[in-house]
């Protein structure tokens, strides 16, 4: 089918962000063949539009596989994390219970060795 440059310009952007339909995709590559001043016009926005694409692209990331990884790994040293504060403080109380009862065996040791001394 063959276009006008006109129409070629217009389908250039669908063409370029694959939005086109088969029917336009090959009528604006047939136009492109033979049409180097259009050709030149799908270069520059091929290139504009890849880079608007790819600044795009960096302001919301696709996930890809090792970032997937990267993130279950934080999760995982995070719940890592978690544990062990966890522990730390058990150990805490723990070592304060026991301070606790030592302070008042040593304070019922003390009465009852008073107490002794009385006798
Ligand atoms: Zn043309």
């Amino acid at each position: 089918m063959e276009i006008s440059c006109d129409i070629a310009m217009d389908l250039v952007e669908l063409y370029t962000s694959e939005t086109a339909g088969p029917d336009s995709t090959s009528a604006v590559k047939s136009h492109l063949r033979h049409c180097s001043e259009c050709r030149r016009y799908y270069e520059g926005y091929r290139k504009s539009f890849k880079k608007e694409r790819d600044i795009f692209a960096s302001d919301i990331p696709d996930i890809d596989p090792s970032e997937k990884e990267l993130s279950e790994n934080v999760k995982k040293l995070s719940k890592r994390i978690r544990k062990r504060r966890i522990l730390s403080r058990i150990t805490n109380s723990t070592l304060l219970g026991f301070g606790s009862v030592t302070l008042i065996l040593g304070i019922i040791i003390l009465i009852h060795s008073k107490r002794k001394g009385h006798r």
